[in-house]
């Protein structure tokens, strides 16, 4: 979905222009809050006037509530806004094998999380996950839920919303949304991991003034989001990014998408897990974290296993710096704990890649909430951005008469 960069747009006229004014609105609230009225219209260029009917609106439909009274010389007290932390979010991170589930408010900050198991069976998944959801609900009665977060590994046709490729997951086209929506009653929105972490890195991060750049997300698979001319690049079907599944080696190790030697049997926690298993001659059962563990105690197996995994990494990004120059790339998973150990080697490989001019910047995701923190801006996106249709109607008007203003 396009996305209208609030900062920067015009104040329109007629209802479309009411929608683009209450989103820009709000989202100053979000990202400076608290403040006052006065100040929203400045900032905005938005007439007093029309801040106090956008904010009362806000207020009635409790998105915001007034904060604290502040002081003024001359005794005035305006009065600051800040977004109700009450409204609450469904996030889901939703993996192979085990999933997260947490609650989030609406400025991103994280009341609960928990861990499920991930069944294989689409069906089953999603009726273990709506029972959890709705668990969840009722233990936090004290909130008004405004929807379901899923991120998820693999891609969703944004025309019929079903997962259309989900190889790491093993599910065939599947109407999950459907399935989640119909069994909890709430409005759902699914994404793919890696869009969503881009997501998250606009409204959360510091992605708000660069807007050119790319989330790699390394688990099970490798996925990537492109955010490119500050919009999130889609594609034919939303399958824009893959990159993890081109193909390096025709005759590699077999991949999880039917081909051969893709970027992710290389770089992803599986390929790390494999390279230990052929370095260890072991065959032990171990989890990616099992491997850093071991790696921290000077395991030479495990230490061997996650430098190729990084280099294969770097590698494979100059894939994505060569296409697509972006400013940033921002990598996102377990693996970014061994940032500080073995991290130079990606940005080695990256530098190589760069064909001219100063190289894209990597950097680790902050934390390693960034899956579910992007499900809280995919849900607050629906309701803070404008709706499709009012985007196109914006760009009719900027394409025609430059009736804005
Ligand atoms: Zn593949």
């Amino acid at each position: 979905m396009k996305r209208i960069d609030f900062t920067n747009t015009q104040v329109a006229s007629s209802q479309t222009a009411r929608n683009i004014n209450r989103g820009v609105v709000l989202n100053l609230i979000r990202r400076r809050q608290p403040i006052s009225r006065a100040d929203l219209a400045r900032v905005s260029g938005l007439q007093r006037s029309t801040v106090s009917l956008i904010t009362a609106q806000l207020i009635r439909e409790r998105w915001v509530i007034p904060g604290p009274v502040g002081r003024l010389p001359r005794g005035r007290r305006p009065m600051f806004l800040r977004l109700n932390d009450r409204k609450a979010i469904l996030v889901v991170d939703l993996r192979p094998n085990e999933s997260r589930v947490g609650v989030a408010d609406i400025n991103g900050n994280f009341l609960c999380q928990e861990t499920m198991t991930t069944s294989s069976d689409p069906r089953v998944a999603a009726e273990d996950l709506a029972a959890r959801i709705c668990h969840l609900r009722e233990v936090h009665s004290e909130l008004v839920f405004e929807g379901v977060g899923i991120s998820l590994p693999g891609r969703v046709d944004e025309k019929t919303q079903h997962l259309i490729f989900a190889p790491n997951l093993g599910w065939a086209d599947f109407d999950f949304k459907g399935a989640i929506k119909k069994a909890t009653g709430m409005r759902v929105e699914l994404e793919n991991a890696a869009n969503a972490c881009a997501l998250a890195e606009v409204w959360f991060g510091h992605g708000e003034k660069v807007r050119d750049f790319v989330v790699v997300t390394v688990s099970e698979g490798i996925g990537t989001g492109v955010f490119l001319n500050g919009q999130l690049a889609r594609g034919l079907k939303g399958m824009a990014g893959e990159f993890g599944h081109v193909s390096l080696d025709p005759d590699g190790p077999a991949c999880t998408c039917g081909g051969r030697g893709c970027w992710e049997v290389y770089g992803s926690n599986r390929a790390a897990l494999r390279y230990y298993h052929e370095a260890s001659q072991t065959q032990e059962a171990l989890s990616f974290r099992d491997l850093m563990g071991l790696a921290n105690s000077g395991n030479e197996a495990a230490l061997l296993a996650l430098e190729k995994m990084f280099l294969a990494i770097g590698r494979g990004m100059r894939m994505i710096v060569t296409a697509l120059a972006p400013e940033e790339i921002v990598v996102v998973g377990e693996l970014t704990r061994q940032w500080p150990q073995f991290g130079s080697l990606v940005e080695k490989e990256v530098a190589l890649g760069f064909l001219a001019g100063r190289p894209s910047r990597v950097r680790p995701a902050e934390g390693e909430m960034a899956r579910l923190r992007g499900t809280v801006a995919l849900v607050l996106q629906k309701h803070f951005g404008p709706s499709e249709e009012v985007q196109k109607e914006v760009e009719e008007i900027s394409l025609g008469s430059r009736a804005v203003g």
